[in-house]
């Protein structure tokens, strides 16, 4: 029963826009009320109702090491006791972005931003000054956050609810974003050929997370690489989601492949608000106040975020064992989902890299944003009821990732690959 949960969303709908502050949270594509949360430790979120989940959304990321992470939640209290803000420089800022260079490839320069959006939004500015062009290319289904130069063909909650390009965009801004398709070279190459000298960055989630998960083809990310250096375009890694997570250096490290800017969120503020954008020096150096792009942020580098990051990424930095267990973690529950769907003959195509795992319904391998619309969703939307009643909290949509935490124990792995049997039996 989430009576609780229902009172809130119908009281919630008449202040807030859909009764939420982000539309990914709303049950749009699977129908109901959203679930109201209380608290949540470790693996285990509990509703305003007391009923308890085991949660596979984690914050749609930071929580990596699971909620309530003790080290977090100190560095937090600590620092909310001296001030909550000083809108001046603090050491924490330059100890987190030490930190973040000593776990990522090819950051020189670091600056915080406050979301996801924001590190992206300022990622495609600073390619167009440093270049002096004004084109991106982006990859449909991929999602940026909500800036008007990537509502055109997005990801993640905007396709969820059928609106990947948004009313509100101008013709003028939407030009200027072209759209290639994942996972394909050639549509990449042909962009760039008909737009030689244009074109200031091309911006990419290496790990597609937002249509699901869809991992690059072998050869992709340096395919792009290539295509960047030889066309001279800026190569934007958006590692807002697999920044820290699919390794400590995230896409860069696990597929050897050099970005020129970097966006990060999510991980890197272990759920307070915090995004990021760093790179090479060269490129960094056109950010002002050292250059002319323009880029600031009354709460960029705010003390209880930046604490609570700092807490979180040492963590990382100091026990990697964290990504094998993850790794392992993601293995188990990948082979027991396989069976339980195999033992109900249901054709799935199970995406996974690192943490992040995705179920797609359908008879064809999801490879790209084409593929990835191919899923069974009426399907969907019945196992994902199922699996809230039986006690696992899953992103309400298809088009999103699974982020596993290392909270989760052998037995709630266990529990959730037995939730999905009965869930799968209910659904069909
Ligand atoms: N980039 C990617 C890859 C994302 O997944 C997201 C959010 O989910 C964003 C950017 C936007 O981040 P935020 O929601 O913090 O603005």
């Amino acid at each position: 029963m989430i009576e609780t949960s229902e009172k809130l969303f119908e009281q919630a709908q008449k202040s807030i826009p859909g009764g939420v502050n982000s539309p990914a949270r709303a049950f749009n594509s699977v129908g109901g009320s959203p679930v109201f949360f209380e608290k949540a430790e470790g693996s285990i979120l509990t509703d305003v109702d007391g009923n308890e989940y085991i949660d596979y959304v984690g914050s749609w990321g930071p929580m990596i090491l699971g909620h309530s992470y003790e080290p977090v939640i100190e560095a937090v209290q600590e620092t909310a006791a001296k001030s909550t803000s000083f809108g001046a420089p603090t050491e924490i800022e330059i100890k987190v972005a030490e930190l973040v260079k000593k776990m990522v490839p090819n950051v020189d320069k670091i600056r915080m931003v406050n979301s996801g959006t924001e590190a992206c939004m300022s990622a495609i500015r600073v390619a167009r000054g440093y270049t002096g062009r004004d084109k991106v290319i982006k990859f449909e289904g991929n999602y940026h956050g909500h800036a008007d130069s990537f509502l055109i063909n997005a990801g993640s909650g905007a396709l969820t609810l059928g609106q990947p390009s948004s009313p509100g965009v101008t013709k003028g801004t939407a030009k200027d974003t072209l759209t290639a398709n994942f996972n394909d070279l050639h549509s990449v190459k042909k962009i760039l050929n008909e737009n030689e000298g244009e074109v200031a960055a091309l911006v990419v989630e290496p790990v597609a997370g937002n249509m699901g998960c869809i991992p690059p083809k072998k050869g992709f990310l340096d395919g792009l690489r290539e295509l960047c250096d030889a066309h001279d375009v800026v190569l934007i890694f958006d590692e807002v989601m697999t920044g820290f997570r699919i390794a400590q250096g995230g896409a860069q490290q696990r597929y050897g492949v050099d970005a020129d800017l970097v966006t990060y969120g999510k991980i890197i503020g272990a759920g307070l608000p915090v995004g990021a954008f760093g790179g090479r020096q060269e490129i960094m150096d056109v950010v002002s106040p050292v250059g002319p792009v323009y880029q600031a942020g009354t709460l960029s580098g705010n003390p209880l975020a930046m604490a609570a990051g700092y807490a979180l990424l040492s963590e990382l930095h100091t026990n990697p064992h964290h990504y094998d267990e993850l790794e392992e973690k993601t293995t188990y529950l990948f082979a027991g989902l396989k069976d339980v769907f195999q033992n109900h003959d249901v054709p799935v195509s199970i995406n996974r890299v690192g943490s992040m795992i995705s179920v797609f319904f359908t008879e064809e391998e999801v490879v790209d944003f084409e593929t990835a619309n191919t899923t069974d969703q009426e399907l969907f939307k019945k196992y994902f009821h199922a699996m809230l009643e039986n006690g696992v909290y899953l992103p309400p949509s298809p088009f999103e990732a699974l982020f596993l935490a290392n909270s989760l124990t052998e037995e709630l792995l266990d529990k959730t690959i037995e939730a999905a049997d009965k869930s799968i039996q209910k659904a069909l």
